[in-house]
């Protein structure tokens, strides 16, 4: 196998967004309405008021309202929820998020919980997830493991009848990774195998993936002999690793790139691969969400 084709997730992300800011435009056009994202943030946490305000500048480029909401490192959660509340009855909103982690104080369950899951557009609420699962598409897909499905589609990739092996079990990827790629759904119909910490003979399963899909959270975890030749290597991990530049570290994915791109037919990088995907599907299920609640779907 020659070099691995990259999936340039910039590149998707990219067209996805410009197709929903068209789509944010039609809608102001021809229903007057306009799409509203609430994003709150609980504290201060560097890497949050990071991803936050990514979120909030990709809203303006589209056209969709946003409104951030900020609250101390020691609100209470008697504060956060009158928030949710708040942001539940407001009709210029659409989609609510609560950006994840919040201080130890707040229960982040509870506050899932307490999003309407009409504009729980991160797809945490018990709600979406159970639709998630039995193929109800009323409800959102979670942003992430949505971005991997969209990432395949893109390239020109079926999962139907592949073998697709997820690394990691978490709610936020591995879980519904392996809900969305079990599906009777075009695109999707894999077998799909799910590791994680307790799983023995890893590097068995990880060989016999047509699909592979790291989100463990470990820099550089697969290695090349843990790979099939010909094989479509997603990458879902964000590591920050020490490194010798100004900033003194570089972002590394899940996957030993170098030693998985001479035998992957297809493979995701990081940063520019799963990474961009994520902000562009919350984007698409906040326009959703206000099709949904001004019923123009
Ligand atoms: P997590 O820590 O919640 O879960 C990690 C999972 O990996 C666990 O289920 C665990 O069982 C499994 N695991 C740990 N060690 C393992 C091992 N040795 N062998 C097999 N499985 C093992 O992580 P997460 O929230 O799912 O995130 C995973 C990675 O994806 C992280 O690097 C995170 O930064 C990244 N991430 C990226 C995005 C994005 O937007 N691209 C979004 C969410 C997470």
């Amino acid at each position: 196998m020659d070099t691995a084709k990259i999936i340039d997730g910039k590149a998707i992300s990219a067209k996805i967004n410009e197709e929903n800011a068209l789509e944010v435009a039609r809608l102001a056009r021809e229903c007057n309405v306009q799409p509203g994202l609430a994003v709150v943030l609980v504290g201060e946490d560097p890497a949050s008021q990071v991803y936050v305000n990514m979120k909030v500048k990709k809203c303006h480029e589209l056209g969709i309202f946003s409104d951030k909401r900020v609250l101390s490192k020691d609100a209470t959660m008697e504060e956060v929820l009158t928030l949710v509340h708040e942001l539940n009855n407001d009709p210029k909103i659409n989609g609510i998020l609560v950006q994840s982690p919040p201080p130890p104080q707040i229960d982040e369950e509870k506050i899932i919980a307490a999003i309407s899951p009409n504009k729980d557009v991160d797809c945490f609420n018990a709600v979406n997830v159970g639709k998630m699962l039995t193929g109800d598409n009323s409800g959102f897909l979670p942003c992430t493991p949505y971005g991997v499905m969209q990432l395949l589609k893109h390239s020109g990739v079926d999962a139907c009848g592949k073998h697709a092996v997820v690394l990691g079990r978490s709610n936020i990827v591995g879980k519904p990774m392996m809900a969305m790629l079990v599906q009777k759904h075009a695109g999707a119909n894999a077998t799909v195998t799910v590791c994680h910490s307790r799983t023995q003979n890893l590097k068995e399963y990880t060989r016999s993936a047509d699909i592979l899909i790291a989100a463990i959270g470990i820099p550089e975890f697969v290695k090349g002999d843990m790979i099939k030749e010909g094989a479509v290597v997603m990458d879902v991990g964000i590591n920050r690793v020490e490194a010798d530049n100004e900033r003194g570290y570089k972002l590394v994915g899940d996957v030993d790139y170098a030693a998985c791109a001479g035998k992957a037919s297809l493979i995701t990088p990081v940063p520019g691969g799963v990474g961009p995907m994520t902000i562009a599907m919350l984007m698409d299920n906040t326009i959703k969400a206000c099709k949904m609640q001004n019923n123009l779907i």
